[in-house]
């Protein structure tokens, strides 16, 4: 049984001091639940803090970024040993804003998973199509793409540890749905590439989870989709409150 992952991806907000607030909020909201994996990704300036804060709950620490290289000349980046250090254990890799704004394509998405890996912190991949894909027809071809480059040379014991976020782009940020079974249909699709690629255990293992404007009043259609594993939340999960409705919303998957 796949435990669902709620992963918040905070982006460009909330301090040091606000982090502290909410994860210490967060921790009192969640102290009697179980069968859920709970995942924060703050700033890099956040990052130790909430790793302090967390500690001893079911709250694990994601970054939002990482660099391929250990060490080098690369200013205002950060390596996967620093992250680790921090005690993050989770990294976001391929954000559509960064492969939209920072220029990340699949071929530094494959060096920074094979970092990730090397160095045990668990990465959460994002794939999604444009609007401009989406309306040609094009996602299913679009995602193709980017799983076979984006994991090439990734072993399939490797996959079976991945989180995938299959986040259409047009639906971030902006309050537009992907219908949950057709979200449901992707993630499907997703995992048959997966046992075509990598075997059983991989397409089993692997946790596929859905991101775009998911909020409580969407969270229990999605998070009924077999294939569903989750959900990686940006502004919904800002609000410690409606965080954690998505939370309690996902409970029905992890006890089934
Ligand atoms: C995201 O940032 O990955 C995201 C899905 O954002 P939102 O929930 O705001 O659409």
């Amino acid at each position: 049984m796949r435990i669902p992952f709620i992963i918040a991806n905070w982006k460009m907000f909330k301090t040091a001091q606000e982090s502290i607030v909410f994860t210490k909020e967060l921790k009192n909201l969640i102290s009697n639940i179980s069968h859920i994996n709970i995942v924060i990704a703050p700033p890099f300036t956040a990052l130790h803090t909430v790793v302090d804060v967390a500690y001893g709950t079911k709250i694990s620490v994601a970054s939002q970024n990482v660099h391929w290289e250990q060490d080098g000349p690369y200013t205002g980046e950060v390596s996967a040993r620093m992250l680790c250090e921090a005690g993050v254990e989770h990294v976001i890799v391929g954000h559509s804003e960064r492969r939209q704004l920072f220029n990340e394509t699949d071929a530094t998405v494959n060096k920074k998973l094979k970092t990730s890996l090397t160095n045990n912190l668990i990465p959460i991949v994002c794939i999604g199509e444009s609007l401009e894909e989406h309306e040609a027809g094009l996602s299913l071809n679009v995602i193709d793409q980017q799983l076979r480059d984006g994991l090439a040379n990734i072993d399939a014991t490797q996959v079976e540890k991945l989180i995938i976020a299959y986040e259409p782009i047009w639906a971030i940020g902006s309050g537009k749905n992907l219908a949950p079974t057709q979200a449901g249909k992707v993630h499907a699709h997703i995992r048959k590439r997966l046992f075509e690629s990598f075997g059983k255990n991989a397409s089993i293992s692997c946790h596929l989870i859905y991101g775009g404007s998911v909020k409580p009043e969407n969270i229990r259609e999605l998070i009924m989709q077999p294939d569903i594993d989750g959900a990686l939340v940006g502004g919904a999960s800002l609000d410690v409150k409606s965080f954690f409705e998505i939370i309690s919303g996902s409970l029905m998957k992890g006890t089934n």
